[in-house]
């Protein structure tokens, strides 16, 4: 979507750590560890793809260790390089510190594009890939777990966990080795949103605080807000999903092949079935088409959420933007300039490693699940419903009135595995932005909400390694 070559990702994310790490105490011996990323596995294998051997090169980058396992994606896309892996590393760890998730950060990518591949083609690649992994011992529950990123979904980790437990035979807690599996495999109820999820749970608590929306000048809340999603990846669908169910108008879509809008709201799901029968998402019956996918970003607008890659809101198209708020789904979709050009129009930026945590905070629970060998609620849900059941019969017979059929559903109903991990990730995402928001409004000369989530994330990793013992 946007040219990745002049630009450093990483220099981006060392930019805004520069900017936090002014407002917090830690000496420059500290901070310098806390920025490095710690190790760096580049790596090139043949693969045979039709009738030729083909050369393919991957990556797998462990940003922090100050917590293990270390956590993160694996994308595949052509335009993977060291620089971005680095970069999405860094992220992942001040991702997990402000979620309170306890992983070092780590990122993976392989740079091929998979539509260009068959299954059979694709399966071979992440299959060696992972064996190059294990080789290395940059996997495992308990040293590097993998999950799904920009590319990859649950049908890789499946493959991932097959590799790894088919060459450890007997390891105990192999199925902690990747999260976003497929239930069947050890996944976890609630995976497959929660990174769309957490975004609107996010996004809506910002809408909820009057502080914050007076000084927008916006009415408290998410209902009648007029959204516009860049990309209907996995996130971005979640999201924008999220978004109408709540009330709030979806007024444009965006992906590769252009955009649609409309002023009266576009309905996610006939949009998303119309662009799987038809190949594209122009043409949606009701809507205006966007020859320029990019336009879409420059719409008036309540909320502009990027999902999809980073840099596509640059120094060139920030002028233009009128959102008031921006919500980082995606991994850096701004730039430093178009950060600072936003803190100036007082456009609110949520950022991208606290507002998409969603995704590596279910992929903790699904790693608990699958440590503990246990499903979510099945100890619990029968001994709750039969506790309320008696409690509901005693207040019917004090009160002598009997509660209706609906009702008393809901209060009996005891907890399933899906109701767990959204509550968790509810309480995750609520907790985490009062945090940030916490630390922005006690200090007034933190200008901008992303320099508040690392200097909440520096402070959380600093307090991790002085622990460790590492820096007396
Ligand atoms: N790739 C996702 C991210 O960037 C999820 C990582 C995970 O679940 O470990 O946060």
């Amino acid at each position: 979507m946007s040219s990745h070559q002049e630009y450093s990702f990483f220099g981006a994310v060392e930019k805004s750590f520069d900017k936090a790490a002014k407002f917090t105490k830690w000496d420059l011996g500290i901070l310098e560890q806390i920025k490095q990323c710690n190790a760096v596995y580049r790596m090139h294998f043949p693969v045979k793809v039709g009738d030729k051997v083909e050369v393919i090169k991957a990556y797998r980058v462990q940003h922090s260790h100050h917590k293990t396992p270390c956590k993160g994606g694996i994308r595949f896309a052509p335009t993977v390089n060291l620089d971005e892996v680095m970069a999405l590393a860094a992220l992942m760890t001040y991702k997990c510190a402000i979620v309170n998730v306890p992983f070092g950060g780590a990122k993976g990518g392989i740079t091929i594009d998979p539509r260009k591949y068959s299954a059979y083609d694709l399966e071979k690649i992440t299959r060696r890939y992972t064996a190059e992994l294990i080789k290395k011992n940059f996997i495992g529950p308990g040293i590097d777990v993998p999950a799904p990123d920009y590319g990859t979904g649950e049908r890789e980790m499946a493959w991932i966990l097959d590799t790894y437990s088919s060459m450890r035979p007997g390891e105990i807690d192999a199925q902690g080795c990747v999260t976003g599996k497929p239930v069947t495999q050890g996944g976890v109820r609630g995976r497959r949103e929660a990174t769309g999820l957490g975004v609107f749970y996010g996004l809506r608590e910002v809408c909820n605080m009057k502080e914050v929306m007076d000084r927008l000048k916006m009415i408290t809340g998410v209902e009648g807000k007029r959204v516009i999603v860049q990309g209907l990846g996995n996130v971005g669908y979640h999201t924008a999903k999220f978004f109408q169910e709540a009330g709030a108008k979806i007024i444009a879509l965006a992906e590769f092949e252009g955009a649609i809008c409309s002023d009266d709201g576009l309905d996610v799901e006939a949009v998303f079935e119309h662009r799987k029968a038809s190949g594209s998402i122009l043409n949606f019956k009701g809507s205006t088409n966007l020859k320029n996918n990019m336009d879409a970003l420059e719409l008036e607008c309540d909320i502009l959420i990027p999902a999809a890659l980073e840099n596509v809101i640059n120094a060139e198209n920030a002028p233009r933007v009128k959102a008031k708020i921006i919500g980082e789904a995606a991994n850096g979709p701004l730039t430093p300039e178009a950060d600072e050009e936003f803190i100036k129009r007082g456009i609110l930026v949520v950022p991208d490693m606290y507002l998409n945590a969603g995704g590596v905070t279910v992929s903790y629970f699904e790693w608990l699940k699958n440590l503990s060998h246990v499903r979510y609620g099945r100890m619990e849900k029968r001994f709750t419903e039969s506790l309320n059941t008696q409690i509901l019969e005693q207040i019917e017979g004090l009160t002598g009135k009997r509660v209706n059929t609906e009702d008393r559903e809901q209060i009996m109903h005891g907890a399933d595995e899906v109701d767990l991990v959204r509550s968790g990730l509810e309480e995750t995402m609520i907790a985490a932005t009062r945090e940030i928001m916490d630390a922005w409004h006690s200090n007034p000369d933190i200008p901008d909400m992303r320099t508040a989530a690392y200097v909440v994330a520096i402070n959380k990793v600093g307090t991790s390694y002085a622990e460790l013992g590492i820096f007396p």
